[in-house]
């Protein structure tokens, strides 16, 4: 038996696209001591359970995240790697399961993890939009301000997403994209309107809300304002400001629906 996961992502308008993929490079572990990535995935793989296979192969294709024929050859994609343990932990469940009811939960726990953002393909089939001039160094400090924040309050776990500003939003401050098949999150997007009238001391809050919910989307948890939520928020020092926005305007879930490819 091969299953075949399909995933695609086409991320849209941000500074961060426009970017060169980076090269391969080796992840380096609490020793300081760097390891191949494709070993570094196996062994944590083989410490959640996965059973033996004779073959175990890294790839790049964001297509086909995982595929595998049992106890013979199993290929996944290199960028899991980057992923937490309870993103492995669903991807050695999915191999394991039995039944496809058991495989449908853990199945969008690791598709929505991005992994073609910790190893990406070496030509993106998307081309990213236009970016105006005048977006360039605001889109840039979102960029380092996701990164410090990911680093600061995610460990670091968060895929790099592409953010944009956007002039539609007139109640809204912010939002997050998920795409609608793998429930992944594709893009965070500011407004302008809140940028303008607000200042970068509230967007920061804002930034970091959406964050927040890229944080749910990516280790498989319910994107919402329920406890867990605002118990994150708090301690991250933020308001959770639940009331202001409702999550079904703030989530948007783009793409194709599951089922169609
Ligand atoms: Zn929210």
């Amino acid at each position: 038996m091969q299953l075949d996961l399909l995933a695609d992502i086409c991320p849209v308008e941000s500074a961060a696209t426009a970017e060169v993929p980076r090269p391969a490079r080796p992840v380096l572990e609490p020793g300081g001591s760097a390891r191949d990535p494709a070993e570094l995935l196996q062994s944590r793989l083989r410490g959640l359970g996965l059973p033996p296979f004779a073959r175990f192969e890294t790839h790049r294709n964001a297509q086909v995240m995982l595929s595998w024929t049992p106890g013979k050859r199993i290929r996944i994609h290199e960028g899991y790697v980057g992923a937490p343990d309870p993103v492995l932990d669903a991807i050695v469940r999915f191999v394991k399961a039995t039944r496809q009811s058991a495989r449908a939960a853990v199945r969008r726990v690791f598709l929505a993890f991005p992994a073609e953002l910790h190893a990406p393909s070496p030509s993106r089939p998307c081309s990213p939009a236009a970016v105006s001039a005048a977006d360039r160094p605001i889109l840039e400090q979102l960029r380092q301000l996701h990164e410090l924040f990911n680093q600061q309050h995610f460990d670091g776990v968060l895929g790099q997403i592409p953010i944009r500003l956007s002039g539609r939003m007139r109640t809204r401050l912010g939002e997050v994209r998920l795409d609608r098949a793998s429930g992944r999150p594709t893009q965070i997007g500011i407004s302008r309107r809140h940028l303008r009238r607000d200042g970068w001391e509230a967007v920061r809050d804002t930034l970091l809300h959406e964050m927040i919910h890229q944080w749910q989307a990516e280790t498989g948890r319910p994107v919402d304002h329920g406890r867990g939520f605002r118990d994150h928020a708090r301690r991250l020092g933020i308001e959770p400001r639940a009331v202001l926005q409702s999550v079904r305007l703030e989530i948007r879930r783009t793409g194709r629906p599951p089922g169609t490819m």
